[in-house]
């Protein structure tokens, strides 16, 4: 390092890791540690990344990579630290950074797996001990202290920790410009204030979008941000729209090569809109953009698509197809994995809190357009980790029986099937007492069993066939094997225990 850095960059543990290069094994740190002892819990999920012998990570998470290029163009000295190196720095720091995708784990699913299991999931403990152990430094060397990130609601559910932790600002919303004003009052040892939300007028313009300067992990790019559907429980949709130029996509991907990532993961809301006309798919910018990757990269995942996009890209154009065709043919992969959110199998209730979701077709044709998609991902070796929402407000039993009815259906397509319970974001943000205390009715359990049963039958055919099949996965994939099994045999004498279960109330507890 060729400067002392007057800011570290950091985060726990749980996001701190490249997750063996599988972006998915680190949703396992939502949950609690489960048939298996904390540190091999902690071993699947998130295990220690290579660092350089300052303690800068090689791969680092993909928004503290952003926060690092907004301030190094600004000129400030920053570098980006692994957690268990940071306690060298703080004697000397002016401020540490900290960004979080789910600080307190009451984001989906970690909640979900707390209020059903009782126990506090992983995520939660190692970001705990992370600041506790922080908290006790600032004490005595005075560094400032900067939270943010998507996460950045959940200190407004817990105010006693900004205090017990002496945490100076909270940061919510994208912090790329505001970062560097905040950076200039620590500077000038000015006070800071104590709360930020970043409004529509300053979220960056895409000139003010920095290049990152190091890996991120697992070769992930941002490739657009914002979403036009406008669900009301979401927050992405209150950003606006960008579409990242590829000269800009084309510069993070040759970062991460630099680096000796030879993998990538194209990051956006919904990638098969990159370019589009509104929220139809065009063919032209998602092939240039695709060429872009076939050109640096051996793999390629996408992060996010939307269903109803994957039906009219492929029925006007064959979009999915000449995507897939060319991913197969140029590079080292014969699948992609990727995530969609299938929300509900209600119409009903589509049209009520995401009428903009099956967008070019109406709300009463969703559950037909998801049963499509997933049939065109399975004949596309294109392999899903989906989510559905239960407990939103206003929903109804019935509502509940048409999303079990749709999960029957998916049955034949590869796909892993998460439940989620509803968390109020987007235009929907509330208490803590919404996720804290949840009714779980009936049709709740008949669509969590459905939801389980699909994805723990296709979970051992996919790492089989497809994820982790090279030997050097071997240790992770018997683990999540014996892991798979568990989970099996427990629920087959929990499910049993619940033959006359009409309702309960589940509580988080205030820690
Ligand atoms: S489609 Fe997805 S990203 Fe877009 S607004 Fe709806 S939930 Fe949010």
């Amino acid at each position: 390092m060729n400067e002392y850095p007057d800011f570290i960059i950091t985060t726990d543990r749980s996001m701190m890791s490249n997750h063996h290069g599988r972006e998915f094994l680190g949703f396992i740190a939502t949950g609690p540690p489960l048939f298996l002892p904390e540190p091999i819990w902690r071993f699947i999920c998130c295990p220690k990344p290579k660092v350089d012998r300052f303690g800068r990570p090689v791969e680092a998470p993909y928004g503290l990579r952003k926060i690092e290029a907004a301030l190094l163009d600004a000129g400030f000295k920053v570098a980006i630290v692994d957690p268990d190196y940071v306690d060298r720095y703080l004697r000397r720091v002016k401020a540490v950074m900290i960004g979080h995708h789910d600080f307190f784990a009451y984001g989906p699913p970690s909640s979900e797996w707390w209020l059903i299991t009782g126990r506090v999931p992983e995520n939660r403990r190692l970001f705990t001990e992370f600041m506790k152990r922080l908290s006790s430094h600032k004490r005595r060397y005075g560094f400032r202290i900067i939270v943010g990130g998507p996460a950045a609601w959940q200190w407004l559910w817990e105010e006693d920790k900004v205090d017990r932790w002496e945490v100076d600002t909270v940061v919510d919303g994208e912090a790329e410009v505001v970062v560097k004003e905040l950076a200039e009052k620590v500077v000038r040892g000015e006070p800071l204030p104590r709360y930020i939300y970043v409004g529509v007028d300053k979220v960056p313009k895409l000139s003010e979008i920095p290049v990152i300067k190091g890996a991120s992990v697992n070769g992930l790019v941002e490739v657009m941000r914002g979403c036009p559907r406008g669900c009301s429980f979401c927050s992405v949709t209150l950003r606006p729209l960008r579409y990242l130029p590829l000269d800009h996509i084309e510069k993070e991907i040759q970062v991460n090569v630099s680096h000796g990532l030879r993998g990538g993961v194209f990051h956006s809301e919904d990638v098969l809109l990159y370019g589009a006309n509104g929220i139809i798919p065009r063919t032209e910018p998602l092939l240039k953009l695709h060429d872009l990757a076939t050109k640096y990269l051996r793999s390629l995942a996408w992060a996010h698509v939307s269903l109803a996009s994957l039906v009219v890209a492929q029925r006007e154009g064959r979009i999915v197809g000449k995507l897939t065709e060319l991913i197969y043919s140029k590079l080292d992969q014969d699948f992609i994995g990727v995530e969609v959110g299938i929300e509900t199998g209600s119409p009903r209730l589509a049209e009520k809190i995401m009428p903009g979701k099956s967008a070019p077709f109406p709300p009463s044709k969703y559950p037909e357009i998801v049963e499509e998609a997933f049939a065109i991902m399975h004949e596309h070796r294109i392999i899903p980790a989906a989510t559905f929402i239960l407990n939103f407000p206003g929903e109804t039993p019935e509502d509940v029986v048409k999303t079990v009815e749709l999960l029957e259906k998916l049955r034949q397509y590869r796909s892993i099937i998460v439940p989620m319970i509803f968390v109020p974001m987007g235009r929907l943000k509330g208490e803590r007492e919404v996720i804290a205390r949840v009714k779980i009715r009936r049709e709740h359990v008949d669509a969590m069993s459905v939801a389980l049963e699909h994805s723990l039958t296709w979970a051992e055919r996919i790492m089989r066939e497809f994820y982790l099949k090279g030997w050097e996965q071997a240790p992770v994939r018997l683990l999540l094997k014996y892991f798979v099994r568990m989970v099996r045999w427990r629920v087959a004498k929990v499910l049993k225990s619940l033959e006359n279960f009409t309702e309960k109330e589940l509580v988080i507890p205030k820690l």
